[in-house]
């Protein structure tokens, strides 16, 4: 497998990200999902993260990208699809019997 399809996350976001979510969870008790751009802000505990997810930035009209942290509703939304079980460590190819 080569190109677009594979996701990688660096060891030093992944322990940031780890280190934000607890204190998050430690202030709040969860994490909130962030919700959509265009949708009513949505309070319910995150599920999933997005790492490269587009968010409003600051400016207004600025876009910025950066980890998100979504409930399954609105990551289903954003994908199209449910995102499904995880950890994800399947076989997809196998050798035949
Ligand atoms: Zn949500």
């Amino acid at each position: 497998m080569r190109g677009g399809e594979i996701n990688y996350v660096h060891i030093d976001m992944l322990r940031l990200q780890a280190q934000l979510l607890q204190e998050i969870e430690e202030r709040r008790g969860f994490v909130p999902c962030e919700g959509l751009e265009y949708s009513a802000p949505c309070e319910a505990p995150a599920e999933y993260m997005v790492a490269d997810a587009t968010r409003p930035g600051g400016g207004g009209s600025e876009i910025e990208i950066r980890p998100a942290w979504f409930c399954r509703t609105h990551l289903s939304e954003l994908l199209g699809r449910d995102p499904g079980e995880q950890p994800l460590s399947r076989r997809i190819e196998g050798p035949e019997k």
